[in-house]
C-alpha cells in the first residue's frame, strides 16, 4: 500500500485552468474522496494520480517516491471508471484476469487470485458469464473485481457508482467502504454525490473551480465548514444562509439578537442549517409565518417567511408540523450558528 501526495498540481487544458495548484496529502490506507460541483477538477486529479494525464506543474509521490513521470502501467494503481469499461467479447473471468495476463501472472496463480477477487465481490458464481448477461449492479462488481485483482496500492474509482439505481447505489456504497478497509487499500473515490462522500471518506476533499476548499472528516466538513461554498454544497435541504451584522460583541440576524459574540463590528454571513432550526425559543429566537410545508413523512421541510423577510428553510423531525399561513416562534442555539465574512465567504466562527 502506498500514501499518496499530490504538490503543486497545476493542469491547464488550452485556456480552461482544470486545477490551479492542489496539494493534498493521503494516508496510506485512507479513502478520500473527492466532491465537487460538475467540472471543478475532480475527474482531472484522479487522472494525473492514475498517470493518464500530466500535470502542468507539481509532482505526484507514492511512498514519498516521485510517480509523476511514470506512465500508467508502471504505478500499481487501478481504476474503476463509471462506465466500468468491461469487455464485452470476454466472459466475467477474463474480464476479471485480464490485468494479470497482461502482467503474465503464471495461470494457476490467475486462477487463485480470479477466484479470491470474485468470492470478495460476492461474484464467483457468474464467472461463465459475459457482461451483456449481468445486471448493472453485478458489472459493477466484475468491474471493481477487476480492479482490486492485481493488489493495486492505490485504488481509484470515478463516479463508479452512478449508473446504479437509488437502492443498489446505497447498498454498494457502504460495501464499497468495507472492501476498502479489509483489503487496506489507498482509495481515492470521485463524486459528485455529498452523501456518498460522507460514507464513503475518512476525510473528504471539498472541491469547487480547480481548487480545494476545504478537507477534512465528513463530521469536520458537516460542522465546521470552512466557507459558505462547503457550507451550502454539505447538507440536504441547503444550509439557510442570511444577512447579519455584529455590533458591539453582539449579532443581529432575523430581527433578533444574539449576546456574546466575540467578532469585530461589521457586515457577515449567517449560516443555519434547517435541521437547527426548531419550533420555539432559542439563543436566536425569530418570528416568521408559514409559507409552505414539504411533509415527508418522518420529517417535514418548513419554508418559514421572517419578519424581515428572510426565508429560512426549517427541517423538522419531532412532532406535527405548523400548518401553511400560520404564525410560528422559532429559534436557533448559539452553537448551530455559523458566521461568514461577508465579502469572501469565509468562516468566522
Ligand atoms: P464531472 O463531475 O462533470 O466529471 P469533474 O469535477 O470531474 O467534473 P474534470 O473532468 O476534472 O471535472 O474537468 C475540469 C475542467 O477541465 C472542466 O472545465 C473540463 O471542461 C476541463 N477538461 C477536462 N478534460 C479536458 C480535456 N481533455 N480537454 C479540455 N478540457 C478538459
Amino acid at each position: 500500500m502506498a500514501g499518496v501526495r499530490l504538490e503543486g498540481i497545476v493542469k491547464k487544458f488550452g485556456k480552461t485552468v482544470a486545477l490551479k495548484g492542489i496539494d493534498l496529502e493521503i494516508r496510506d490506507g485512507e479513502a478520500v474522496v473527492l466532491l465537487g460541483p460538475s467540472g471543478c477538477g475532480k475527474t482531472t486529479t484522479l487522472r494525473i494520480v492514475a498517470g493518464l494525464e500530466r500535470p502542468d506543474e507539481g509532482r505526484v509521490y507514492f511512498d514519498g517516491r516521485d510517480v509523476t513521470r511514470l506512465p500508467p502501467k508502471d504505478r500499481n494503481v487501478a481504476m474503476v471508471f463509471q462506465s466500468y469499461a468491461l469487455w464485452p467479447h470476454m466472459r466475467v473471468f477474463d474480464n476479471i484476469a485480464f490485468p494479470l495476463k497482461i502482467k503474465r501472472v503464471p495461470r494457476g496463480e490467475v486462477v487463485r487470485r480470479v477466484r479470491w477477487a470474485a468470492e470478495l465481490l460476492e461474484i464467483d458464481h457468474l464467472l461463465d458469464r459475459y457482461p451483456h448477461q449481468l445486471s448493472g449492479g453485478q458489472q459493477q462488481r466484475v468491474a471493481v473485481a477487476r480492479a482490486i485483482v492485481t493488489e493495486p496500492e492505490v485504488l481509484l474509482m470515478d463516479e463508479s457508482l452512478s449508473n446504479l439505481d437509488a437502492i443498489l447505489r446505497i447498498k454498494m456504497r457502504s460495501e464499497i467502504k468495507k472492501l476498502q478497509k479489509r483489503l487496506g487499500v489507498t482509495m481515492i473515490y470521485v463524486t459528485h454525490d455529498q452523501v456518498e462522500a460522507m460514507v464513503i471518506g475518512d476525510r473528504v476533499v471539498v472541491m469547487n473551480f480547480g481548487e480545494i476548499q476545504q478537507v477534512g472528516t465528513p463530521s469536520e466538513v458537516y460542522h465546521r465548514p470552512a466557507n459558505t461554498f462547503v457550507a451550502t454544497f454539505i447538507g440536504s435541504p441547503q444550509m439557510n444562509i442570511l444577512r447579519g451584522r455584529i455590533a458591539g460583541g453582539r449579532l443581529e440576524v432575523l430581527g433578533g439578537v444574539v449576546e456574546g459574540v466575540g467578532l469585530p463590528d461589521g457586515e457577515v454571513l449567517v449560516g443555519v442549517r434547517p435541521e437547527d432550526v426548531k419550533l420555539g425559543r432559542g439563543d436566536l429566537t425569530f418570528e416568521a409565518h408559514v409559507d409552505f410545508v414539504e411533509d415527508l413523512g418522518s420529517d417535514s421541510v418548513v419554508h418559514l417567511k421572517a419578519t424581515t423577510g428572510d426565508v429560512v428553510v426549517a427541517k423538522l423531525t419531532e412532532g406535527e408540523p405548523p400548518s401553511p399561513g400560520s404564525r410560528v416562534v422559532a429559534g436557533v442555539y448559539r452553537e448551530k450558528i455559523h458566521i461568514f465574512d461577508r465579502e469572501r465567504g469565509r468562516a468566522l466562527a
